[in-house]
């Protein structure tokens, strides 16, 4: 399939998706979005995110074009249009091969310049619908490398971290910290030093066989994955304890792992310099990724290409 794009209702190529460039979401990052991702060709945890996307607009007081069952009736508009074969991925997770991921994006709208948010007339509601990339096979077999960096998290008093917003500055400078430490995640801190979480992820620390995870009045997104992680281990009689993590906690854990919608649960193996444990994907990690892999659907093992 080609990437295909919803702009406000129509259905159009990539190349003609063009907004405004007095939209507010561009000049501004005035805008709330979602990432959601398909397993089996249809959207997983559609209403999760389709409340998180309705609780991140009040949160900053935009209405957006759509109402909850508008974008749910576009989502699925957008993806059974984009219905097609894929090239085939050789180093793909095998539950990735044909599943499409799915961007939707509300703005404020186009007007007058000006930061005041009456300005804005005409929000905008967008979809993009992909082929999902997700990490390869590999990441899962060995684990990534993360780095806690040294762009602090804006405090919750200044930004709202429960609300999805396209204000992502600081974590666009964290990434690029990151990865110019040879990392492929960042984890951020908050002004008083507690781990917050990573760019794009959630982050879950194992120590003395609990597991960890910052709790989300630490200033965090409230995952969806993050919440089915919970939700399984509970389930599966796993000691389970949402606390403030400092670095060291992390420094000193047994295992870590992060959790994202495209990533589900994905081992981190190396924090900074260091090996995280034995420096290989920890046995708690593995069997939770089973047991989601189980509730998602689809292949449950890797075959990894050596
Ligand atoms: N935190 C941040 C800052 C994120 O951008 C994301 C990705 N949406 C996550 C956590 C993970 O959230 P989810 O599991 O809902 O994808």
């Amino acid at each position: 399939m080609r990437t295909l794009v919803n702009l406000d209702g129509s259905l159009v190529a990539p190349a003609e998706a063009r907004v405004s460039v007095f939209d507010r979401g561009f000049l501004y990052g005035d805008s709330v979005y979602e990432v959601i991702r398909t397993y089996g060709g249809r959207p997983f945890e559609r209403e999760a995110h389709l409340a998180r996307l309705a609780h991140s607009a009040a949160r900053i007081g935009l209405s957006p074009r759509w109402d909850a069952q508008r974008t749910a009736a576009e989502i699925d508009r957008t993806l059974a249009a984009a219905r097609g074969a894929d090239a085939p991925e050789p180093d793909a997770a095998p539950w990735n091969a044909g599943e499409r991921y799915v961007r939707v994006v509300m703005t404020r709208g186009a007007g007058e310049i000006g930061l005041d948010p009456a300005l804005a007339v005409d929000p905008l509601a967008i979809v993009i619908v992909q082929p999902l990339v997700g990490p390869p096979a590999r990441a899962y077999a060995d684990g990534i490398p993360a780095a806690v960096v040294g762009v602090r998290r804006a405090s919750p008093q200044a930004v709202d971290p429960s609300a999805k917003t396209g204000a992502h500055l600081t974590h666009v400078l964290a990434v690029r910290e990151a990865r110019a430490a040879g990392a492929l995640e960042a984890l951020l801190l908050d002004d008083a030093g507690f781990v917050t979480e990573g760019s794009s992820s959630n982050v879950f620390a194992v120590a003395g066989g609990r597991l960890l995870t910052p709790p989300i009045a630490s200033g965090i997104l409230e995952g969806v994955t993050r919440a089915v992680v919970l939700r399984l281990a509970r389930a599966e009689g796993v000691p389970v304890e949402e606390v403030p993590l400092r670095p060291e906690d992390l420094e000193r854990a047994d295992e870590l792992f992060i959790t994202s919608t495209v990533r589900e649960i994905l081992p981190v193996t190396r924090l900074g310099d260091s090996p995280v444990g034995a420096g290989r994907p920890g046995p708690l990690t593995h069997h939770l990724h089973q047991a989601f892999r189980r509730l998602a659907g689809g292949p449950v093992g890797l075959r990894v290409r050596r």
